[in-house]
């Protein structure tokens, strides 16, 4: 088989762009290699960022709250979630959480998403993804709102953008992902053309339209492999319904020489294993056994994994080539989701050296209190499937000695969380991985909604926490998920972290 390189080639551009689109990105390529410069463009001094929503300054006025993200936790970069359609970034606390001690004390059952600045039409010619306004706060252009008085306060701003979407959208069947059995599923195809001159329209929207400091883009997503084998911290998930298998995704298979019919009978083996090993039955020869058998049988499963994996990256590329196409001094950075402290499988995919090539920074995510929960489900969904023949005490064990943590056991993991410890490890991990190519700013956890009896957050919690981000090398940190569930205590806990850390002065 062919190796690819990672990002998108010449010929892959003219393949899969439009003739205007595939010039500029051409044209991009060509001035943003990698440039003794780079290093000029990192700002002096650490991030310390934050996550907010625009409902949050419709809600207590944009002064007010970088007046409270400022003075409790020494802020000095916001990242504004602009595009989705996640209540996670976007939105206020999710209902049946308790409403934090600041804000509106309403839940917003009506959360619609989309952009939260103005979509300019130039942009979106070559996509059906086209005027995608969030309706939520009438014509309200977020950046305008917030962009004069952060820049009056030397605050940055950066558009915090992810891969979440609605099913309901105009033109959206189009770019959906199909499954193994040809159904459509919630989720966009990295690969479709129309979904790409989004991205990249997207990308070049806010870096030509509004003076932010940089972008950030996350896909809180994985291939079909480790889908369909409930490798996550969510859902298990049906095994069948999973991608992508349209018609680019298919071609590229092509041009790799995997078979797509091999690749689906492997699937749908897979996919009778793990149902009956969800309910229980035991192959004969055990449950990795007869996984790895499945994988031997059909290398094609893997092969797909990398093709869907690779799709994901190249976006990450196309978004870092049409930024800089714009302007070179735009930092441009990638959230990289919690399933890579979790999964070997999804962080083996995941190496820092190789996508620092097309990123200035990275936000780690390493919320180490959501963290217990989160570790803990994951078990129990690989205890259902491939690693049916541990206990779940061994499968956690095997996990933590993979992994590099030595953290609590499965019966005290959802209610203790994890420690600072595995903070300053993962850090640690991340700026060893990026080898200096990219800046490493933690995603420090403030109140990320937790079940009933699982691990709630302290002041000290995010104290300890920025602290081991820093103790790691971390070169700034982005508290979050959003400041919209943050309880104010333990924002200032940050604050104190900084300064017992002399990130700043006391
Ligand atoms: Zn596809």
């Amino acid at each position: 088989m062919p190796t690819r390189p990672l990002w998108p080639t010449r010929r892959d551009l003219l393949k899969t762009t439009g003739g205007a689109v595939a010039a500029s990105l051409l044209a991009a390529n060509a001035r943003a290699e990698p440039s003794p410069d780079k290093p000029a463009t990192q700002p002096a001094g650490k991030l310390i960022g934050i996550q907010i929503g625009a409902v949050s300054f419709v809600d207590e006025g944009v002064a007010r709250v970088l007046d409270t993200v400022q003075e409790r936790a020494h802020v000095n970069a916001v990242f504004l979630a602009v595009f989705t359609y996640g209540r996670g970034i976007g939105g206020r606390q999710v209902p049946g959480q308790p409403l934090p001690d600041h804000g509106k004390q309403e839940y917003d059952l009506d959360f619609h998403g989309g952009n939260f600045a103005t979509p300019h039409p130039e942009f979106y010619q070559d996509t059906v993804l086209k005027d995608l306004k969030a309706p939520d706060h009438g014509r309200l252009d977020i950046l305008e709102a917030v962009l004069p008085e952060a820049s009056k306060r030397g605050v940055r701003i950066f558009c915090w953008a992810e891969d979440v979407w609605r099913g309901n959208l105009p033109g959206i069947e189009k770019v959906q992902e199909v499954d193994l059995e040809g159904r459509r599923l919630n989720s966009l195809c990295l690969r479709n053309p129309d979904y790409r001159h989004f991205l990249d329209g997207l990308t070049r929207d806010y870096a030509t339209s509004y003076p932010v400091a940089g972008l950030m883009w996350g896909s809180e997503r994985q291939g079909p492999l480790n889908n369909a084998l409930g490798a996550s911290h969510g859902g298990g998930g049906d095994p069948t319904r999973v991608g992508c298998f349209c018609e680019f995704c298919r071609e590229e298979a092509r041009q790799r020489g995997i078979s797509t019919d091999r690749a689906i009978a492997g699937y749908r083996q897979l996919a009778g294993f793990v149902q009956s090993a969800r309910k229980g039955e035991r192959p004969r020869d055990g449950h990795f056994v007869q996984f790895w058998r499945t994988l031997v049988e059909y290398p094609e499963l893997l092969a797909w994994e990398k093709l869907w994996s690779d799709g994901q990256h190249e976006a990450y590329a196309l978004i870092h080539s049409a930024a800089k196409s714009v302007r070179r001094d735009v930092q441009v950075g990638f959230h990289i989701w919690h399933l890579n402290s979790f999964s070997p499988f999804w962080r083996a995919e995941q190496d820092y050296a190789r996508l620092a090539e097309h990123a200035d920074f990275f936000k780690a995510v390493m919320y180490n209190n959501c963290g217990g929960p989160r570790f803990a489900n994951y078990i129990r969904n690989v205890h259902r499937t491939f690693f049916g023949d541990l206990e779940p005490e061994e499968a956690l064990r095997f996990h933590y000695r993979v992994l590099g943590y030595d953290e609590k056991g499965l019966e005290d993991l959802p209610s203790g969380g994890l420690s600072a410890d595995y903070v300053f490890r993962e850090t640690l991990r991340a700026k060893e991985g990026v080898a200096g190519g990219a800046a490493v700013y933690p995603g420090i956890d403030v109140d990320i909604p937790t079940g009933k009896d699982e691990k709630k957050t302290t002041p000290d919690d995010v104290r300890e926490a920025v602290k081991a981000a820093f103790k790691g090398g971390a070169d700034g940190i982005i508290l979050s998920r959003k400041y919209s569930e943050m309880r104010l205590d333990n924002l200032s806990g940050a604050g104190r972290g900084l300064r017992e850390a002399d990130i700043v002065s006391r």
